[in-house]
């Protein structure tokens, strides 16, 4: 998008509207618009070819009222402190509605993991593991994958902890390799849960998902599971996208097949021959019924959101909707189901991770799906009730239960000293 969208005012925002809501106290409002800590470091990695380059990371932990603090880290070029804080706030939202016994995190590396080796992401991941380890452990703040990192990575950050500790801390990090002690369900957790989701919602407005035109914008983990499991639902999946561009077929694309040919393949997407090719901006303004942004935030904005023609928004992406766009869906009777409630499957999956891990006794994947999928129906009719009851959206209603479980927190823990 041609807007450059600020996140973290995006969020602050966010807060302010839910805090009239509550009459929330200013001093306690004050507490909650700001992360309880930032850490900022610069930290260098011998290249392969024998240059040394250095880099910038984050790691951002918004509020521990409730919990250890727990989100996942991104490897973006565009990631700043700014983007990571507002991230590690929507974290400790998500985790209080979806009534998760954690608080909210961030971080992230500057850098554009297309231009380096594993061995070099290796090394990057493994210095930068030392230089936030202080704020990390799995009583204190526990890491995930989000955009530009995955399992192997967070095997690397288990292992540069573990090293440093003396012994396998196996609960510092979640969304670990299977036989690492990740969780069954944890690669499909956030994307099931989209699903999820897109069935409950479609139900509160009369449509039934499985006779529904989906499009979903980015083919990674997030995007490319929901649009799997949308389609197994019977639902027609219209258009698909990733960095480079996408696809749209008005009869349907064979999403099966896409992924096993072209996930993870940036710009793969693309040689799919049997569809019309359009832009990225273009794909959000194509006919469907339920739109899925699952790849990166601000992509609706003000500019769009009069032109997307679906009449179900579910966000797979963090902040892919900017408050503007929200008020062009409400006034035009437009329903989403908000990031912070939407895509919570992953951390929930995280936490059963958590959970395994700390008993060393692991569950099999339809005891993992079964309780990802009560967990998340419950939070979705608690969000709608209050939807109803305030008279709000959805964004507003989920904020609303969030920000009032961690200001009770707050004032039940008391200030310290
Ligand atoms: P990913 O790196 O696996 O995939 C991102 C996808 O988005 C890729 O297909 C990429 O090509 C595409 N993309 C990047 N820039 C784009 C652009 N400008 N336009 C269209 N597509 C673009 O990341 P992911 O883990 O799938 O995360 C996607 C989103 O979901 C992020 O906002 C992330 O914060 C959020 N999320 C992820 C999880 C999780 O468990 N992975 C959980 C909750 C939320």
């Amino acid at each position: 998008m041609s807007e450059h969208v600020d996140v973290l005012t995006m969020a602050r925002e966010q807060l302010a509207i839910a805090a009239r809501y509550l009459d929330l106290d200013e001093g306690l409002h004050s507490v909650l618009a700001h992360p309880m800590r930032k850490l900022v470091v610069n930290f260098p990695v011998v290249l392969d070819n024998g240059a040394v380059q250095v880099f910038e990371g984050y790691r951002v932990q918004h509020n521990s009222s409730r919990g250890p603090t727990k989100g996942g880290i991104r490897y973006h070029p565009s990631v700043d402190v700014d983007e990571t804080t507002a991230l590690a706030m929507w974290m400790t939202w998500k985790c209080a509605v979806v009534g998760l016994p954690y608080g909210g995190a961030k971080g992230g590396v500057k850098i554009d993991t297309k231009l380096y080796s594993r061995r070099e992401i290796e090394k990057l991941t493994r210095r930068f593991v030392t230089e936030i380890n202080m704020v990390l452990g799995e009583w204190r703040d526990i890491p995930a994958p989000d955009i530009g990192t995955n399992a192997q990575v967070m095997a690397w950050i288990m292992d540069t902890f573990s090293m440093q500790a003396g012994y396998t801390v196996n609960g510092v990090v979640t969304g670990k390799p299977v036989d690492l002690g990740g969780s069954k369900g944890r690669v499909e957790a956030t994307g099931r849960g989209v699903t999820v989701m897109a069935q409950q919602a479609a139900k509160t407005i009369g449509m039934d998902l499985s006779k529904s035109k989906v499009i979903v914008q980015g083919f990674g983990n997030v995007g490319s599971v929901a649009a799997r499991l949308c389609e197994e639902h019977g639902a027609t999946v219209v258009g698909l996208s990733d960095a480079i561009g996408g696809i749209y077929n008005e009869n349907g694309l064979p999403v099966s097949e896409l992924v096993h040919r072209y996930s993870g393949r940036e710009g793969g997407i693309r040689e799919y021959k049997d569809a019309q090719q359009v832009s990225n901006k273009e794909l959000l303004e194509m006919p469907c019924d339920v739109l899925i942004p699952a790849a990166i935030s601000g992509q609706v904005t003000k500019e769009n959101a009069d032109k997307v023609k679906a009449k179900l928004i579910v966000e797979g992406a963090n902040g892919p909707c900017t408050p503007d766009a929200d008020r062009i869906f409400a006034d035009k009777g437009t329903l989403v189901v908000p990031d912070i409630l939407a895509n919570a499957g992953g951390v929930i999956v995280s936490y059963f991770e958590w959970v395994q891990g700390l008993q060393s006794f692991f569950w099999e994947e339809n005891e993992v799906n079964d309780k990802l999928e009560r967990i998340m129906t419950t939070a979705f009719q608690e969000v709608e009730a209050t939807m109803r009851a305030h008279k709000t959206d959805m964004r507003n209603a989920a904020l609303i239960i969030g920000v009032k479980r961690v200001a009770d927190a707050t004032v039940k823990r008391g200030i310290f000293p």
